[in-house]
């Protein structure tokens, strides 16, 4: 079967003065056609890095060491520039937090999204400016006529945002990267904006690969999980079974602190004790070996590789693997 997206053993180091930071240290997974695959982890745990090395969009310092990037049949780490830029925009379109990352202040919405698909398809300017009314109709903004004569700065953060999707989704992408796209929205809004979001990707069979460092919108959007923490996988699961059956320890931390969508976001995340170690210094040990209730003596010099312990489901931990003196089952959390 072919994958829409194939990601294997992919490495992105950052090379600074302070030393060579190992953002994403060899992550590999895949997703199909319509479906959402969830990464989660906390901030500076590779998630987004790992989404900006797909599409190639990295910081200066940053570069793909090692590993494999298939998109729909392209290779995404030696692609040309003029592929890449083709593929950008046309059939990967990205959503971030701040919708002003995507949207400029200086001119109206209207001409923002009828620019965005003439630069990518061969069509009048009336017929770009239809589309563009229509998707605006889709995301559910009133008036759209109206719409496309405003500057972004006269709508609100969520209206901002559903503009967004409807540029994304204006040129039927194959595939969307969504990096906290309701992170900065209020809570009402935000669960408005991903029924939006979700209801577009069953319109045109997207792909979408959601980061978050919320557990709750994993659970509303996503098919497949990834949980990262320090630039590796530490868990890879179906939605339901890694929340039925979750094994890795930071896992359970994050279940355990898990917010609701109704919650704010300050309360996310902040029951898991410690930080995530230095990423200079990684790779000799457990990377949540520090934090880890759980941890053994093997914990800090021997790195646990991800083991398929379930069909589809993978872990890195020595709780799993026997060698941490602990077999599947006999952790009581
Ligand atoms: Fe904890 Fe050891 Fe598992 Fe790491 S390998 S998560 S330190 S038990
Ligand atoms: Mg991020």
């Amino acid at each position: 079967r072919e994958h829409l997206l194939s990601v294997k053993d992919l490495k992105t180091y950052f090379h600074t003065s302070a030393g060579i930071s190992k953002a994403v240290d060899g992550v590999s997974f895949t997703l199909d056609r319509g479906k959402t695959l969830g990464i989660v982890g906390e901030s500076g745990s590779g998630k987004s890095v790992t989404a900006s090395s797909v599409i190639r969009l990295l910081p200066k310092t940053g570069s793909i060491e090692s590993g494999e990037i298939e998109f729909d049949g392209k290779d995404m780490v030696n692609i040309s520039m003029s592929d890449l830029l083709e593929i950008r925009g046309k059939d990967i379109a990205m959503i971030y937090q701040d919708p002003m990352t995507s949207l400029d202040p200086v001119f109206k919405v209207g001409s923002q999204m009828i620019e965005l698909i003439r630069a990518h398809e061969n069509v009048t300017k009336e017929e770009a400016r239809k589309r563009s009314i229509e998707m605006l109709r889709l995301v559910g903004i009133p008036e759209p006529e109206r719409r496309m004569d405003s500057y972004p700065y006269e709508l609100s953060g969520g209206m901002c945002q559903r503009v967004i999707i409807a540029m994304a989704m204006s040129l039927h992408p194959k595939f969307i990267i969504a990096d906290e796209p309701t992170t900065a929205l209020d809570v009402t809004v935000q669960s408005q904006v991903l029924d939006l979001l979700q209801g577009l990707q069953e319109k045109f069979g997207t792909a979408i690969l959601l980061i978050t460092h919320n557990l709750g919108i994993v659970w509303k959007m996503a098919d497949d999980v990834m949980v990262m923490y320090a630039g590796r996988t530490v868990e890879h699961a179906s939605t339901g079974e890694l929340y039925a059956n979750p094994l890795h320890p930071y896992t359970w931390g994050l279940l355990d602190s898990m917010p609701k969508l109704s919650d704010d976001e300050d309360a996310d995340l902040k029951t898991i004790p410690g930080v995530p170690p230095d990423l200079r210094l990684t790779g000799t040990c457990c990377n949540f070996c520090d934090r880890c209730p759980y941890a053994k003596e093997i914990c800090e010099r021997e790195v646990p590789p991800l083991n398929e312990v379930a069909p589809g489901h993978f872990v890195a931990c020595h709780l799993q693997d026997g060698k941490g003196g602990l077999v599947r089952g006999e952790v009581n959390r």
